[in-house]
């Protein structure tokens, strides 16, 4: 099976260094970047097939970067899966309204974090012809 290449954009330090322990545990290859403009040119050009978002960025923030994956026609049908802040109440359903495919909570509950890519790698595969 071919590993899966997951975008990860998080501008905190110590947030991605966990994902990438992670995300290293479940076989993925990660691209990282630490901010929404270099997030969405990296998936532009590297088409990953899932990208991890951090709701609260420095200049651009998640949701509004979300937004504009979605209308961005080349990557629109990635799904994107929001890292949300559990001091945050609301937070989820906002990363939803964005056009987010699902979220995570942080602090990270490990166990959860790789079940919940994989349910959403499986059903974007699902729904996409091509795989
Ligand atoms: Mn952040």
């Amino acid at each position: 099976m071919d590993r899966k290449t997951i975008l990860v954009i998080e501008d905190n330090e110590l947030n991605m260094k966990l994902v990438r322990g992670l995300l290293k545990i479940g076989n993925y290859r990660m691209l990282e970047a630490v901010d929404a403009e270099t997030g969405i040119r990296m998936a532009r050009e590297h088409l990953p097939d899932l990208i991890l978002m951090d709701i609260q960025l420095p200049g651009i923030d998640g949701l509004t970067a979300s937004r504009l994956i979605r209308k961005d026609p080349d990557i629109k049908d990635i799904p994107i899966v929001a890292l949300t802040s559990y001091a945050m109440h609301g937070d989820e359903e906002k990363a939803i309204k964005a056009g987010c495919t699902g979220y995570i909570t942080k602090p990270m509950d490990t166990r959860n974090f790789l079940s919940v890519i994989s349910r959403i790698l499986k059903s974007a595969k699902e729904t996409d012809p091509l795989g």
